[in-house]
């Protein structure tokens, strides 16, 4: 009698999974990298000199991608448990990443970004409170000083000392991203003045809005087919994504697209231009947001007595489904 061929690949498939799938030491001895890891393809070395701004959601030009190169980003981290779960998913995969860090995070949890350092990956910067007003609704002194809070916990967290200060010497990863995306010109040009590059993301994953891992991913890969290139921000501080990593990577694998990990360098980076027609994504979402704040301040205005203290912060209701953060 001829065995059931098709029992038998389905068993064998099932085992296949299972050992896939199997809990072991992996998070704590790196393995060597498989074969058919999705790896990086290359690193991008960028020098800041003079300050550049990338990001087509934001910003009229982004880094120069050649077609199936994705650069991953993770913001608002570190964070636990997600952040542990991420790298794990990097790491099975040989892949790098850029982290933009909250410094009030990085000071809360330093050997999870010690981690970020020690596995190769980039650390950017975003913000020390990652303030729910946005830096555009801060001083510029205030804002300043969340810039530059941040960036010195993100690297005392990592290094032990910061190398940043306000006397002037450099961040040792001169890379920041604003918090809603929410730049001023003047900013900007402050941040320019310091030789800090400002990233802003040609797609996103929108993780702030909550979904299931299934959805995540299909939505991530919808964008990957549509987008074919660029920077993709992600937050490592949610589930939903730390859960859809280890897929997510597998199926960009399988679909040939390559990642670009980028880091410091020297030279100006290649960028290129955004198509003609171009107009900034979130701006309109930013004054959205920013509209929303403002009614949802007048309702709660004219329901308070007539003496009582206003809220100070406007956005106290926090960032509204649909606004990156
Ligand atoms: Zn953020």
């Amino acid at each position: 009698m001829r065995p059931n061929r098709r029992l038998w690949t389905s068993g064998l498939v099932l085992i296949g999974f299972a050992f896939f799938q199997a809990p072991g030491t992996a998070a704590e001895q790196p393995a060597p990298c498989p074969p058919d890891a999705l790896g990086v393809s290359r690193t991008l070395r960028l020098g800041t000199q003079g300050g550049w701004q990338a990001g087509l959601k934001t910003y009229p030009r982004s880094l120069a991608l050649d077609d199936h190169e994705i650069v991953l980003t993770f913001d608002d981290g570190p964070h636990s448990p997600t952040t542990a779960k991420v790298l794990d998913a990097l790491r099975k995969e040989c892949v790098k990443a850029t982290f933009f860090l909250v410094g009030h995070n990085a000071q809360a949890l330093p050997d999870l970004v010690k981690r970020e350092v020690a596995e190769g990956h980039t650390l950017g910067h975003h913000t020390f409170s990652h303030p729910d007003a946005t830096l555009r609704r801060l001083s510029e002194k205030a804002a300043e000083a969340e810039i530059t809070k941040g960036i010195e916990a993100d690297e005392k967290a990592a290094y032990g000392q910061a190398a940043y200060s306000e006397a002037g010497a450099a961040p040792k990863t001169p890379f920041f991203r604003f918090p809603g995306f929410a730049d001023t010109p003047a900013l900007v040009a402050w941040l320019s003045a310091r030789n800090i590059a400002v990233f802003g993301a040609d797609f996103w994953a929108s993780d702030w809005a909550h979904m299931t891992p299934e959805a995540q991913l299909n939505l991530v890969l919808t964008r990957l087919e549509k987008e074919g290139r660029g920077i993709l921000l992600f937050h490592d501080t949610k589930q939903q994504t730390a859960d859809m990593l280890p897929a997510l990577l597998r199926e960009m694998k399988q679909r040939g697209f390559k990642i670009v990990h980028i880091a410091p360098g020297s030279d100006p980076p290649p960028m290129r231009a955004a198509p003609e027609g171009w107009t900034s994504e979130t701006e309109k979402i930013i004054a959205e947001v920013f509209a929303k704040q403002a009614g949802a301040s007048k309702a709660d205005a004219d329901q308070r007595r007539p003496n009582q203290t206003p809220q100070a912060d406007p956005s106290a209701s926090g960032a509204p489904m649909g606004a990156p953060r």
